[in-house]
């Protein structure tokens, strides 16, 4: 149907091609997970095998888009991280969005039989989608910065919040306890009334995941004798490091490298 009298509508479409030469984010976002949760009795406040499940749709989705460099991920969120000069579907950000929403939903629903093997499916998960433009490195580390900051506030808040609402407290009387109290406050809180040490909670939680590409020896192939082929593969890695520091970045240069 080449150059038929319809054709005029393909100019309504508007263009959305993210600026040249910055990095580029997608953050995609669980859609009402406080319920999806709750439907699925998620352990609170961390639930370590809806965790996991997240954790390895992100590795899918860098397995399957290679511009991925890396991403980070924490509660029902992820962002991946596209580098500065990726010229993935032309950069335009309704294809990046919908093409990584889609790719991590479907392996969502794939694999949570594998992670939730006694917990059916009794809603359908959704995930919204943006993406956003940073021009310089030092955006991008402070936008990495801010999501593993909030991991941490909230895992702090929610760790003290579901350990006394377990104690028989009612959500609101929690949520009263731990108005405008302070970081040190509620490590004492959990110290003193629950004896949890807050240090000792997993890093998966109190840092998040950081995905990036490894090394490591993979089964490219089987010979005619049945024996694997093995091959060096960059293989996606979820580490629980801290990305506010420099350490992190001065141990993988190529991260940041153009
Ligand atoms: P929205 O659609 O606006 O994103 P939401 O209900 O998903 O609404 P979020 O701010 O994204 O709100 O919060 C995610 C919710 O999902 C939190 O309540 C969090 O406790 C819960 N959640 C996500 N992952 C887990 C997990 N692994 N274990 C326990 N709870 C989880
Ligand atoms: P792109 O990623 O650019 O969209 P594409 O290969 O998906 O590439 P399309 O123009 O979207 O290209 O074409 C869809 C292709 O899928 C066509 O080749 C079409 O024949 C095939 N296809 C889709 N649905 C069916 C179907 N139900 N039965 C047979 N073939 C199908
Ligand atoms: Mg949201
Ligand atoms: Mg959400
Ligand atoms: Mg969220
Ligand atoms: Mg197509």
């Amino acid at each position: 149907m080449a150059n038929s009298k319809y054709e005029y509508v393909k100019q309504y479409e508007l263009d959305d091609t993210l600026l040249p030469g910055c990095w580029i984010v997608i953050r995609i976002d669980g859609k009402g997970f406080t319920k999806f949760s709750d439907l699925h009795g998620f352990e609170k406040p961390n639930d370590k095998r809806a965790l996991d499940l997240m954790d390895e749709c992100a590795c899918e989705v860098m397995n399957e888009f290679h511009d991925v460099r890396l991403a980070y991920g924490e509660s029902d969120e992820y962002s991946f991280v596209l580098g500065r000069s990726t010229d993935m579907y032309g950069r335009r950000a309704s294809k990046l969005v919908s093409l990584l929403v889609s790719c991590f939903t479907a392996n969502y629903v794939a694999r949570w039989p594998t992670h939730l093997p006694d917990t059916p499916l009794r809603a359908t998960p959704m995930f919204d989608g943006r993406a956003v433009c940073y021009p310089l490195d030092a955006h991008l580390r402070d936008y990495l910065a801010w999501r593993q900051a909030d991991t941490h506030i909230n895992n702090q808040y929610n760790t003290c919040f579901w350990a006394l609402v377990k104690s028989g407290k009612s959500p609101a009387e929690a949520q009263a306890a731990l108005r405008g109290t302070q970081t040190a406050f509620k490590n004492e809180l959990l110290f003193r009334e629950f004896g949890i040490n807050y240090a000792h909670l997993p890093e998966q939680f109190k840092k998040g995941s950081v995905v990036v590409r490894r090394k490591a020896l993979v089964e490219a192939k089987k010979r005619e004798d049945g024996t694997p082929v093995m091959r060096e593969r960059a293989v996606p890695t979820v580490l629980h490091v801290d990305l506010i520091r420099d350490d992190f970045w001065n141990e993988n240069p190529h991260l940041l490298a153009p």
